[in-house]
Order: C-alpha cells, then sequence, then structure tokens
C-alpha cells in the first residue's frame, strides 16, 4: 500500500513533537505490519524563536514563520500538513490558504471523537491563547455545536505557566500534575462532561486515571488522524 506523506510542523514544542513522531510510526506499524513505518517530514522550530513571538503578541510574524514552515514542507513532498500545537492553530486558515496541500486541523478530529462518543459539553486546557482567544473554542461551538468550558482566571494562569516553565522544557513535575487534577475536578464541577488537553504536552503530565470523565489528548487524536489520512 502507498502511503501519502506526512509533513509536520514541529518543534512546538519538540517534547511533543517527539509524541507525534512516536505515536504516527506506531499506528503505522499497527496498521501495515512489523517492518512499516512513516513515511514524513518535519521541519521543527527553535522554539524560544515562536515563543517570544507569541508572548509578545506578534501574530503578523508567527503566521508568517508558520506559513514558511508549511511552505517547506509541501516544497519538500508533503501530501497534507500538520501544526503539531493547538496554540498556533490561531493562523490555520492563513497556513491553509497559503498551500495547496491540505492542513489537518487539531480540532476537527478532537471535535469528531467527541461528538462520537455523544458528549457536548467539554472542558478546555491550553495555552491561554488557546484558552482565552476564540480561534480554537469558536471552531469547536461553531462547527461541532460543543460548549466549552474554561478554567477561571486563576486557574488558566496556572495552567499556562506549567506549559511554559515546565511541560515544553521537559520536566514532568508531580506536584503540578496535582495541580492539574484539581483544576480538571473544578470544570467537572461545573458540569464538563469531558476534558480536552488542548495543548500538545500536557499529555506528558496528566493521565486519564488524573480525571472522573473522558480526556480527549489531542496530541494521539491528531496523530492517529494523520495516519488515517496517509494510509487511507
Ligand atoms: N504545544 C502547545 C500547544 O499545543 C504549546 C506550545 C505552543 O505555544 O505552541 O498549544
Amino acid at each position: 500500500m502507498s502511503q501519502k506523506v506526512i509533513g509536520l510542523i514541529g518543534g512546538m514544542s519538540w517534547e511533543s513533537s517527539a509524541e507525534y513522531y512516536r505515536i504516527i510510526n506506531e499506528r503505522v506499524r499497527d496498521r501495515l505490519g512489523a517492518l512499516h513505518s512513516a513515511r514524513c517530514l518535519m521541519w521543527s522550530f527553535d522554539f524560544a524563536e515562536v515563543e517570544a513571538l507569541q508572548h509578545a503578541g506578534r501574530w503578523d510574524d508567527a503566521t508568517a514563520l508558520m506559513i514558511e514552515a508549511a511552505r517547506r514542507l509541501e516544497r519538500g513532498g508533503a501530501d497534507f500538513v500538520l501544526i503539531c500545537t493547538n496554540t498556533m492553530h490561531r493562523m490555520a486558515d492563513a497556513v491553509q490558504a497559503a498551500i495547496v496541500c491540505p492542513l489537518l486541523h487539531i480540532a476537527d478530529p478532537t471535535a469528531a471523537r467527541i461528538r462520537a462518543a455523544g458528549l457536548r459539553r467539554v472542558g478546555l486546557l491550553g495555552t491561554a491563547f488557546t484558552m482565552e482567544q476564540a480561534f480554537y473554542k469558536g471552531r469547536l461551538a461553531e462547527r461541532y455545536g460543543l460548549e466549552v468550558l474554561v478554567p477561571d482566571a486563576a486557574d488558566r494562569a496556572l495552567v499556562h505557566r506549567v506549559i511554559y516553565e515546565e511541560l515544553v522544557q521537559g520536566r514532568v513535575v508531580p506536584a503540578s500534575r496535582e495541580a492539574y487534577r484539581a483544576v480538571i475536578a473544578r470544570l467537572v464541577a461545573r458540569g464538563a462532561e469531558a476534558v480536552i488537553l488542548g495543548c500538545t504536552e500536557i499529555m506528558l503530565l496528566v493521565r486519564p486515571e488524573d480525571s472522573k470523565v473522558p480526556l480527549f489528548d489531542t496530541t494521539a487524536i491528531h496523530a492517529e488522524a494523520a495516519v488515517e489520512l496517509a494510509l487511507g
């Protein structure tokens, strides 16, 4: 069977890109057998460059970087492209408009799984950009009819801080897992039927047993959707 070439815009952070690479190759092996692995390309950013633009609010410059990365992958032969972070889907439409091949949006397979599970009211954990701006919550609500709950301001600050000060730097801290468990529990108390791990490093910290309701891990879901698309 011929595989499509998966193009990965990674390095945001490489800690989660490594998970994408592992999951994609494992799923291809599951589907095709022992010696098979994925045909893929990755462009991996120096995350410090991206993070500086995010926190300075320089989204136009960040968009230019994402477009350049997507074009590199397309020139290199990618049949479709993934942005391996939730946050940088802020510019997903601009990236799609700049390339010919499809962009596989991280929110789409995630929302589809939530709907398939018969759930509608979801909590969302991610960077402050993802939790507070409209680009992600809006897509979930408008295209999939999901009701999205985000943590309160103090909890959002905590979730954001742990992502940038710990997880993207490869630090998995037990006290932060406890703090995330409490944030998840507060979302569940407010009526969340499920929680989206809407930052691609959160799966390094939080496991299904840390929540009373199902967790939807965007890293695994996005990687698995890529394999579905690549293998048809
Ligand atoms: N990987 C994270 C996400 O999924 C955060 C890093 C970034 O800002 O890109 O949003």
